[in-house]
């Protein structure tokens, strides 16, 4: 299935950053502040090492939903964000929610995002 991961962002600009780990799954951010001059709004979470990243890309994993699901609940367990008395339909939902963003995009082109919004980062001809 097609999935989110993280890429360093290419092309990056000025306040672009990547301490998410190459390739590893990431997810929308879980909590976006106020604070315009921060980065959360502009950055993916990495599901493993818990860092933001400004670039991300599709990737085709052989993966079944269901175990995207798992890998889901373990990051969102191991970083406190889903705790065990949540019931399973949040986690669904934003597991629902990543596939079918990802479903759309084309695999391996580089993108970012911007206060939810998932753009396509261009290289200037
Ligand atoms: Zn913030």
């Amino acid at each position: 299935m097609k999935v989110f991961t993280a890429r360093h962002p290419e092309p990056s600009g000025p306040d672009d950053f990547c301490f998410a780990l190459e390739g590893e799954l990431v997810t929308m951010p879980m909590h976006v502040c106020a604070d315009p001059a921060c980065g959360c709004g502009s950055s993916m979470a990495g599901l493993v090492s818990a860092q933001a990243t400004t670039g991300f890309t599709v990737t085709e994993l052989d993966m079944s939903f269901t175990e995207y699901v798992s890998a889901l609940r373990d990051g969102f367990t191991r970083q406190g964000w889903w705790a065990n008395e949540r019931d399973d339909e949040w986690l669904i939902t934003e597991a629902v929610g990543l596939a079918r963003a990802a479903e759309q995009l084309p695999v391996g082109m580089p993108l970012g995002i911007d206060q939810g919004e998932i753009y396509f980062r261009v290289t200037a001809p």
